[in-house]
């Protein structure tokens, strides 16, 4: 099995971010799972990688070939995917992947976590995905996602696919057993 894992092409500005990307990658290596993500060398998505491939771990990178001077591709991977878009790179991440973790990140991590929730929500896939919310940083977007089904703008049960856990290891085993219900999208 596979665990894509989206995050920051930064590292934040607590130490905790890259801590919790080592430990995620020491877990995905301990667990047997694959690592997919964006390839890059820099930021909490190498420090992730790094730790993977540390722990014996294999870590299969997809980064679109523009890309390789400005997020710098890793030159350790078990292997890199050279691609042409940004479509075509999240295509592939997410063909190869079994479940999807969401580290602290930017608009990108954000990007393509909407992405993939949105599939879960048309049924286009049923992948569980999760949001690791290192030191609270996704406190408030988990807040304006209840919102979401207050207005009700989401479902409950949409709301559902999108876990969340502070700890790597805990919310790998969550996705891990997550049973992915199968909704209709309309209200
Ligand atoms: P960020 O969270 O903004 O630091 O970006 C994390 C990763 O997401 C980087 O590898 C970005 O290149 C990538 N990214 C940003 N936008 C997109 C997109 N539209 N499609 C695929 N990957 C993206």
């Amino acid at each position: 099995m596979n665990i894509c894992v989206f995050a920051g092409s930064s590292s934040g500005r607590r130490p905790e971010y890259a801590q919790a990307a080592r430990q995620l990658g020491e877990t995905l290596a301990r667990r047997g799972l694959g690592m997919v993500y964006g390839g890059a060398s820099v930021g909490l998505m190498g420090a992730a990688a790094d730790a993977a491939l540390a722990a014996g771990g294999e870590v299969i990178g997809v980064l679109p070939r523009w890309l390789d001077r400005r997020e710098l591709a890793h030159t350790g991977l078990t292997e890199l995917r050279v691609v042409a878009s940004m479509h075509d790179r999240k295509a592939q991440m997410a063909e190869l992947s079994d479940a999807f973790v969401v580290l602290p990140g930017g608009i990108g991590s954000m990007e393509e976590c909407f992405e993939v929730w949105t599939w879960s929500q048309l049924g286009l896939h049923a992948k569980a995905l999760g949001l690791l919310n290192v030191a609270g940083y996704y406190d408030r977007l988990d807040g304006f996602l209840d919102m979401m089904v207050e207005e009700q703008f989401l479902r409950d049960s949409h709301r559902e696919m999108l876990c969340s856990d502070s700890d790597p290891d805990a919310l790998v085993e969550a996705l891990l057993t997550l049973e992915m219900p199968q909704v209709e999208k309309w209200f």
